[in-house]
């Protein structure tokens, strides 16, 4: 009989999958090799990564389902403060 008091439950690292438009590998990221930037617009959130296969360095806009599953996921964050 043993009380485990809402410890978080963390399953495993967080794995994002992602394609790279050079090389067209596909591959899974974890939330450490992911940046997200958050601008004031549509054009300004992104996200980038380099790709493990050719070391291209990938950016993609970034809808918010992604800005979420990216932010839920751990993924580090900037944001960019535009005085539009
Ligand atoms: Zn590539």
């Amino acid at each position: 009989m043993s009380f485990v008091p809402g410890a978080p439950t963390q399953v495993g690292p967080v794995l994002f999958r992602a394609a790279c438009p050079d090389c067209r590998a596909r591959f899974e990221l974890s939330a450490g090799a992911l940046r997200l930037a958050i601008g004031g617009s549509r054009r300004t959130t992104f996200y980038s990564f380099t790709c493990p296969e050719c070391g291209t360095a990938v950016r993609k806009p970034a809808g918010e389902r992604i800005v979420e599953l990216l932010t839920g996921g751990g993924v580090r964050t900037l944001r960019l403060h535009t005085t539009a």
